[in-house]
Formats: structure tokens, sequence, C-alpha cells
């Protein structure tokens, strides 16, 4: 007996497209709590391991995506701008997006309003001088955020996030007077690397240290999850990062999986700022 999908209602998509794609990928460098607490700098192992997603695996990233055609958008730590100017040079001059991730990868729901605000500062300045960019996505880097967080990121220019996880569709947040506020294009934490490769010993993530997936299954299971968005219509974002998938063996699992994105035909493969601006538009009216 053949199957039947319940499928969600189908966004419309430019010129007729079957579905989104903005494959993102967060640039966290050497983040995370020895870096807030600043043990980074007499930490020199846990450095090396962080350094390592900048420092040599996004280049090769930057490669396989130039070979596939694709284009990406990049969430990244201001901290990580500031250490590696010419790798996030190239990633904008080969056309993809750079987006706010914080500046130390801080933990917004942890934050107070007028500190997320002048983080968010902070990295608008780093960002102008350094790259001479005006972002226009946000991504938390703790997975969370206060109630005033998606007012708070419209006053630095933001349009959209890519933040939060019950949708499968771009929507729009709410502003506290009730108006329509960030586009809001939903990712999912299994469709983190970190579920199925995180192995990260200092410190120890993830606890016990016995987690790593078969790759062909990874494979398998990012492919299986595009085509779901795919045959349904739907919006497909990733919170991948270089440092843990863009590894040498790692890097077939993602040559797989664009090949596959590749192959289906009429797919839109964009960055997250211009599908914000496409849902802006498509909802004018609704404004
Ligand atoms: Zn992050």
């Amino acid at each position: 007996m053949a199957l039947s999908f319940p499928r969600s209602p189908k966004p419309s998509w430019p010129g007729g497209k079957q579905c989104a794609v903005a494959l993102a990928f967060d640039l966290d460098g050497p983040t995370g709590d020895a870096m807030l607490d600043g043990s980074l700098s007499r930490n020199l192992r846990y450095f090396t391991e962080g350094a390592y997603g900048p420092w040599r695996a996004l280049p090769r990233l930057l490669d396989l995506l130039k070979a596939h055609g694709l284009t990406a958008t990049f969430f990244v730590p201001t901290w990580v701008v500031l250490h590696w100017p010419g790798r996030c040079e190239r990633i904008l001059r080969e056309g993809h997006e750079l987006a706010y991730h914080g500046h130390r990868h801080e933990v917004f729901r942890d934050c107070s309003l007028e500190e997320q605000r002048a983080i968010m500062g902070r990295s608008r300045d780093i960002f102008a001088s350094r790259l001479g960019i005006k972002p226009l996505g946000f991504r938390t880097p703790s997975g969370d955020w206060g109630d005033e967080t998606a007012d708070m990121l419209m006053e630095f220019g933001v349009i959209y996030s890519s933040s939060m996880r019950g949708d499968d569709r771009p929507y729009f947040h709410v502003r506290a007077d009730g108006g329509r506020g960030l586009v809001e294009i939903p990712a999912r934490w299994d469709i983190d690397d970190y579920t199925a490769l995180a192995y990260f010993e200092d410190p120890d993530f993830p606890i016990g240290l016995d987690r790593i997936s078969d790759y062909r299954l990874v494979e398998q299971n990012w492919r299986e999850e595009f085509r779901g968005y795919y045959r349904d219509g739907l919006c497909w974002t990733t919170i991948f990062h270089p440092k843990v998938v863009a590894k040498p063996g790692r890097l077939r699992i993602l040559e797989g999986l664009f090949r596959d994105i590749n192959e289906h035909p009429n797919v839109w493969i964009t960055c997250g700022a211009q599908i914000a601006r496409w849902w802006i538009a498509e909802n004018e009216e609704v404004a």
C-alpha cells in the first residue's frame, strides 16, 4: 500500500520554485565558555580545537560550495572577524552572506536587554569597520533569547532571525506593540551537526564522548530531511559548523548532500536575507 504524507500548507517561492534552501553555517571559532571566562588565552589546546573552524575547515568548505555552485549564510561572532578578517573577506568575496552571531558567542538568554544591545552595537561596529557591511540576519548563539530581543534586533537593521524551532516555513515575530516584527527562518536542533558528529574533549561534549554517527547514515539522514522539505515545498536551513562538519573525512557528507540538492529541479538555493526579503514582499499587504 502506498504511503501518503500529510502536507503542510506550501508557501509560494519566486518563479514558482518548489522549495527554498538556505544552507547556514555557524563559524563559531574558539567560542563558548572558555572564551567567555577568559581562560581561552591560557588554554592553547582548546584554542587549537576551536580555531580549526575558521583556520582550516572554512577554506575547504568554501572550495566545496564553489565547486557545487552553492551560496550559503555564515553566522559569525565578531570576535572571529577580528581574528580572521581575511577568512571573512573571502566568504563575502565568494558571494555568501555574513550575519550576526554575538561577539563572543554570548548566551543571549542570560544577558540583560542592555547587555544584548551592547553586544549588538559592538558587532555592528566591527562588521562595518573591518568588512564594510551591515548584516541583515541574526542567529542567537545560545538557541534562545529574552522576550524583548527580537524587537531590539530591529534597532540594528536586522530584518530576520534564524533562531527559533517551531515551524518549517518562515514566519513573522510579533512586536511588543502588536506590529509585525522580524522574519523568522526557523532551524532545528536535529539539523545541527553537533547532534551526530560533535566530539570535543575539553570541555567534553557530548558528556561521555561516545556519540559520533556513521558518516554514511548522517549523509543519508540529511538528504532525507532535504527531500522532505522539497516534497512539501518548505524552507530548509541548517545549523552546521565548519569546525565540526568540514573536516577532511566528513566533507564527503556535505558533498553527497550538495549533489542531491543540485540534482533536484527547481530548488531556490539562496541565503537567509533573500528569503527574508521575499517573505516581506510577499506579505506586504498584511503588514
Ligand atoms: Zn554558534
